[in-house]
């Protein structure tokens, strides 16, 4: 079935470490062959072997409007033919920046770069050059790209200092990150106090796509504002993964809070490297050249990716986000009938075009909740629904992804896998 696969993997392997450009993508947490993909179309991939798949990755995000959208592939067709790249300013960049900002809720201003560790990287470093201030709070759990001063857990306090997470990020670095619990205020009240006048910025997913997918709970993304207004410290809401996917106006304007700073990614960049940051117009002047904060890219606003990303995002209407949101009920629905119906040890959780499936039979609020799950049973279930040809995210600690292609239809096919594959895995 992947025997192709299995070839162009062991062939990957001498010349790339895992065989991969990117870790998640070598099946490391739920073993076996990552199937190696030819083509997609749509709402489906198909790989080397010529299976096909339902797709609930889509690309970590991006395709929202489904794979190769021919109003998408002819409009880069159209750029290609005009030069790849410039390394000067274009119209298409205003009107990209233009029509982020018409979308997010304080959005005024907007720098754009090649990838969301680009983009998370850079607000942490405007935030820290408009306050003078060196350190940051992240969230266990949330995932800000792989630059340096991301890549730290916890400490064993809940005032102690960050770890570096990777080998390579020194103990320096780490001193200036420090961790709080998801939908946890006090976690956040605890650092805040600890560390007086020292917090430049607050940095978080809205809805943590990057652990699962747990969205907010009701008042932690007004009480993360309120305290950011009272200590001075920069609020940067990372859309990277949440921008124009759960909404029109991204997670933010869906649950009614303004950030001073947002990074953007995946949906924006229509399937290119494209993403961007962006925020209030004081603290964006301090951007080089209009300030002293410096960032530059040879390729950022590369023509292309920029005529994707705004090509999608034009295609993006209200109506699209009323379209997915039903298409996310019917399956959140559908997912937790099948729970219930059964009484399997299972949670379901949703939030736009973004949704999880948890081993486990406690709610889920936080990174820890996760840990808590049946991996074994993940597993499981992943490899079940990839054999009917239903491609999920590999790992527990992933969101899944819907697009505009994953009709009726589609849904319901997907229920009736997911309903077969548990009732195996549920027997042994
Ligand atoms: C994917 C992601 C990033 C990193 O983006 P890359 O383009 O992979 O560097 C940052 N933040 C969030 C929330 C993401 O989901």
């Amino acid at each position: 079935m992947l025997e192709k696969s299995q070839q162009l993997l062991q062939r990957a392997s001498q010349s790339m470490p895992g065989g991969v450009n990117s870790p998640v993508r070598a099946f490391t947490s739920v073993g076996g062959t990552p199937p190696f993909i030819e083509r997609a179309e749509g709402v489906y991939l198909y790989d080397a072997d010529g299976n096909r798949y339902i797709d609930y990755v889509l690309t970590w995000g991006p395709a929202i409007i489904g794979h190769a959208h021919p109003e998408v592939v002819e409009a880069c067709q159209a750029a290609m033919a005009r030069g790849s790249s410039f390394g000067a300013p274009t119209e298409l960049e205003i009107e990209l920046a233009e029509t982020m900002i018409a979308r997010v809720p304080g959005l005024d201003v907007v720098r754009m770069v090649n990838s969301g560790t680009e983009a998370c990287m850079s607000a942490i470093r405007l935030a820290r050059g408009a306050t003078g201030r060196d350190k940051f709070i992240k969230f266990a759990g949330c995932y800000h790209g792989h630059s340096d001063s991301f890549l730290i857990a916890a400490g064993s306090g809940a005032l102690t200092l960050g770890t570096p997470n990777s080998p390579g990020v020194t103990e320096g670095t780490a001193r200036d990150t420090l961790v709080a619990q998801f939908n946890d205020l006090a976690s956040v009240e605890t650092l805040l106090d600890g560390f007086p006048d020292q917090v430049a910025a607050i940095i978080l997913e809205p809805i943590c796509g990057n652990t699962g997918c747990i969205p907010p709970d009701p008042g932690f993304l007004q009480g993360l504002r309120a305290l950011c207004d009272k200590h001075g410290t920069v609020l940067i809401i990372d859309e990277v993964m949440t921008g124009f996917r759960v909404g029109y106006g991204g997670a933010a304007a869906r649950f009614g809070v303004t950030a001073d700073l947002y990074t953007f990614g995946k949906v924006v960049g229509g399937g290119f490297p494209l993403a961007a940051y962006g925020g209030r117009e004081d603290l964006m002047r301090h951007i080089a050249p209009d300030g002293p904060v410096y960032q530059a890219g040879t390729l950022s606003g590369n023509p292309i990716a920029v005529t994707a990303g705004l090509k999608t995002l034009q295609l993006l209407t209200p109506e699209v986000y009323e379209q997915l949101e039903a298409t996310s009920e019917r399956l959140g629905t559908g997912m937790q009938a099948i729970i219930d119906k059964h009484g399997y040890p299972m949670t379901q959780t949703r939030a736009g075009a973004m949704f999880g499936v948890f081993f486990t039979d406690k709610p889920v609020h936080t990174h820890q909740d996760v840990l808590g799950c049946d991996l074994e049973r993940f597993n499981a279930f992943f490899h079940g629904m990839l054999k009917r040809g239903v491609y999920l995210a590999p790992s527990q600690f992933e969101a899944g992804f819907l697009s505009t292609h994953h009709t009726d239809a589609i849904i319901d096919e997907t229920l009736e896998h997911a309903e077969a594959v548990l009732a195996t895995i549920f027997a042994e």
